[in-house]
């Protein structure tokens, strides 16, 4: 019997750890899909543009299928958790900006003296980034730029 991999599973292999930052990636890439609807045409190339590099990038390339090979994923450093989603040949774009009060748990306290300790802080993180309301979580602006 094969079962497939959910969406989430199939992040985490491909980035090949868990962390909290992936998870923020996972949220932001599906609130961007949602947002974005329909794709126009099978050659439109979906790009997305980073203000900071992380984790998070890797879910990007793995459920908006935006890859940092074909050119479909930059970085504009500017350590910010915000992100850029538009169709290559259209003028609608989709702006995520991931809120400060969600930021704060990305970071693990260091003064965790366990393993175990250490693995609890990062579950508990990733499952206040995933529950969080949508709208404690991000801010999400769309617009048409033509
Ligand atoms: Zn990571």
């Amino acid at each position: 019997m094969c079962i497939e991999k959910t969406p989430w599973e199939q992040v985490i292999d491909f980035h090949g750890h868990t962390c909290p930052e992936i998870a923020l990636g996972y949220r932001v890439a599906q609130i961007a899909m949602r947002e974005l609807g329909i794709k126009p045409t099978p050659s439109t190339e979906l790009v997305v543009t980073a203000q900071t590099h992380s984790c998070a990038l890797d879910a990007f390339q793995i459920l908006n299928h935006a890859t940092f090979g074909r050119g479909a994923l930059k970085v504009d450093e500017n350590k910010q958790h915000k992100y850029l989603f538009e169709y290559s040949d259209t003028s609608v774009r989709v702006t995520i900006t991931v809120l400060p009060k969600i930021l704060e748990h990305l970071v693990i306290p260091e003064n965790l003296a366990t393993r175990r300790e250490i693995q609890n802080a990062t579950l508990e993180a990733i499952q206040f980034i995933l529950s969080s309301e949508e709208n404690m979580f991000c801010t999400i602006q769309k617009d048409d730029h033509q």
